[in-house]
């Protein structure tokens, strides 16, 4: 569990870091908030993450106050995504047994799968969910393919990227964006650029 609590922290200072090249990109299209809801719940996370491990808490416990404290401090459409995956993630951990690495993998693809069930996006509609598919494709199969979670998440760190790089060609139908929609053509999604980066980090962190 204190792993987890690593990763909380890494998330929070990652999304510090990109706050306001992340504010600027959403200020194209929507309303220039997502650095700072991304900040905010990253590091509303950490910190509720922080007090349930104090408290003894196990991985699983320690991960779904973090997703509803996410939510909470972000706000917003993003948050509310954010604090669900993580939320959903715990879901799949045990708080008495350890996370080993096909653990790992399996709450990852959970956050993922909780992400395109909540906001109901499909891919190529501009939103993190153009992100977080090839992200979970090539962790499931690269994991599957090798058993090794550093690598298999760096790769699949490196498709979320890329794909979020290739939202630029599109023009936004959902979320804030939708009204703004033709002005976001030639600016990445924010949310999957938010998302690839932070699952840079984290492939990072595992590395
Ligand atoms: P808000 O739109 O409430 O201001 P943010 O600015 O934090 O929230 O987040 C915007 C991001 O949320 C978008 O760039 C997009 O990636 C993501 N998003 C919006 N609607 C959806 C949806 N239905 N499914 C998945 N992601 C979405
Ligand atoms: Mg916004
Ligand atoms: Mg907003």
């Amino acid at each position: 569990a204190g792993r987890i609590g690593d990763l909380l922290e890494v998330l929070g200072r990652t999304c510090q870091t990109h706050e306001e090249t992340l504010g600027q990109l959403d200020a194209v299209a929507g309303d220039g908030d997502h650095g700072q809801g991304m900040t905010f719940g990253s590091l509303g996370a950490a910190a509720a993450g922080r007090r349930a491990l104090e408290r003894g808490a196990g991985a699983r416990t320690t991960l779904v106050h973090a997703g509803t404290a996410w939510a909470e401090a972000a706000g917003g459409t993003s948050g509310a995504l954010w604090g669900a995956a993580l939320t959903a993630a715990g879901g799949t951990l045990d708080d008495a047994g350890g996370t080993g690495n096909a653990q790992v993998v399996a709450a990852l693809l959970a956050g993922a799968d909780a992400v395109q069930r909540l906001g109901g996006a499909r891919v190529g509609d501009k939103t993190m969910v153009d992100a977080v598919v090839p992200f979970r494709e090539t962790l499931r199969r690269e994991f599957d393919r090798t058993g090794d979670l550093p690598a298999a998440c760096r790769a699949a760190a490196d498709a979320a990227r890329q794909a979020a790089e290739g939202t630029a060609e599109l023009v936004a139908r959902l979320g804030r964006a939708r009204v703004l929609g033709e002005k976001s053509l030639g600016t990445p999604d924010p949310g999957a650029v938010s998302f690839s980066i932070l699952m840079g980090a984290v492939a990072d962190y595992l590395g």
